[in-house]
């Protein structure tokens, strides 16, 4: 099978992401969110970020209308029947997610293989919503998508070579490099990354450095590019405190549990970037604390 016709699933920072490059690879790609503001908000997404490549030189403007004009936004989740291979980018609930793959698993066609973008919830759960574990797979992106060159693929209990390959394959057209994983919590990289954000929240809870300190530490001390409480804003805090969550559940080990400070900024609504609060102020593009 080849994949021609992508269909993803959530308009949000990483699927408006994945449309885009999907786009720009030459598939024809259905993008479904809940409301049209929401869809509407991801195709403005994709468009700015196309924008910025063409005056950077990086992309000529009938390359951009080319991939603006293959990127169809739906509220209709009928509209993905005909894909070969849907991506699901939908907030990081365990219930939402189930439920949404039942529903695809009646509308979408037999021979379609279904990935989802999720950061750490076991890709075997969610294969068993659906009547095609086989061709069921993780493929995680990373944020911003059109610049993160990894894909992590995971590869659930019942998931067939065949459908490792054909994911593989799609992820390397987009430009991606794809590593191989097997489904534990958290898989590879957030098993890694998460606890040491939640390690970090925790220097600031229990008043061992500010924000930009324990910042400041770790990327003059150990050259990361972004320090991990601007990091943690940028991913969102919410989808932090799933991810950690699925990991202190998917283990039953105290290690993972979530930092009260990360679970009190999320009650108060501060996802970080996205709501413009988190362990920075996000206003008129400049960042406070
Ligand atoms: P987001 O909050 O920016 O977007 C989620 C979108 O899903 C929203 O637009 C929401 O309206 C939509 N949605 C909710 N229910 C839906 C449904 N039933 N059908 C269609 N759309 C629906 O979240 P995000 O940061 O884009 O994360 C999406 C997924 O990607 C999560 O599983 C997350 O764990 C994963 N992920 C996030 C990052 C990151 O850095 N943010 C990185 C890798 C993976």
């Amino acid at each position: 099978m080849q994949v021609r016709k992508i269909g993803v699933l959530g308009a949000g920072q990483m699927g408006h992401g994945i449309a885009q490059v999907a786009a720009q690879a030459g598939h024809e790609v259905v993008l479904r969110d809940v409301e049209s503001r929401f869809v509407d908000k991801g195709l403005q997404g994709i468009q700015k970020n196309l924008a910025r490549q063409v005056e950077k030189g990086k992309l000529s403007a009938t390359d951009r209308d080319a991939a603006l004009a293959r990127v169809h936004g739906t509220t209709d989740l009928k509209a993905l029947a005909e894909c070969d291979l849907v991506v699901e980018a939908i907030v990081e609930s365990l219930d939402v997610k189930k439920k949404v793959w039942t529903e695809l698993d009646a509308i979408v066609k037999p021979s379609a293989v279904f990935a989802s973008n999720t950061s750490s919830i076991p890709i075997t759960l969610l294969a068993a919503q659906t009547k095609r574990a086989k061709q069921f797979i993780g493929m995680h992106f990373f944020n911003p998508v059109p610049v993160m060159k990894l894909v992590e693929l995971i590869r659930g209990v019942e998931t067939s070579p065949e459908t490792v390959a054909l994911v593989k394959a799609t992820g390397e057209k987009l430009g991606k490099t794809v590593v191989e994983v097997n489904d534990y919590p958290g898989f590879v990289s957030n098993r890694v990354l998460m606890p040491m954000i939640n390690e970090a929240i925790f220097c600031v809870y229990e008043g061992v450095a500010t924000p930009q300190a324990v910042d400041e530490v770790m990327k003059l001390g150990m050259n990361h590019p972004m320090g991990p409480l601007e990091l943690a804003d940028f991913i969102g805090l919410d989808t932090c405190l799933a991810i950690m969550d699925v990991l202190y559940e998917g283990f039953k080990d105290p290690k993972y549990r979530p930092c009260p400070l990360l679970v009190k900024k999320v009650q108060a609504g501060h996802f970080g970037r996205k709501s413009g609060q988190g362990f920075y102020s996000y206003g008129e593009g400049k960042i406070g604390v």
